[in-house]
């Protein structure tokens, strides 16, 4: 899929709405319009990149960057204390749907594993 049919682009662009939780020049974070948990976040790189498999070392900075915004929301969404998950679903087997990268952060109930 490409940058211009990205839907993800496209929320980032503001041409599709979302509910947004958080938004600085580099990661926007939105409610996933399909919940699994209580607490359902994706956090999405301004930047278009199909999935991990398709970051490089030019993206090193931003995905850590991404993470320490995933923990700082955590907290500010208060399920920090009780503990939380943050996925990153990559390619058809991980379960990837949509193909720009995206980080789900998953809170508000105890979870299990294996996740399959
Ligand atoms: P993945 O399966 O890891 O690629 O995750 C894609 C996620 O995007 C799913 O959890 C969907 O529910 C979510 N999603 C798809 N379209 C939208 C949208 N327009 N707004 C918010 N979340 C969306
Ligand atoms: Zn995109």
């Amino acid at each position: 899929m490409s940058k211009e049919d990205c839907i993800f682009c496209k929320i980032i662009n503001k041409e599709i709405p979302s509910k947004i939780i958080y938004e600085d020049d580099r990661v926007l974070a939105i409610e996933d319009i399909n919940p699994v948990a209580p607490v359902h976040i994706l956090l999405l790189p301004k930047e278009h990149i199909a999935s991990l498999d398709d970051a490089s070392e030019n993206s090193i900075e931003l995905l850590g960057y991404i993470q320490l915004m995933a923990a700082r929301l955590a907290r500010d969404m208060k399920i920090a204390d009780h503990g939380y998950r943050l996925v990153n679903n990559c390619g058809e087997w991980g379960g990837q749907t949509v193909f720009h990268i995206h980080y789900h952060l998953l809170g508000g109930k105890e979870m299990g594993w294996p996740p399959f």
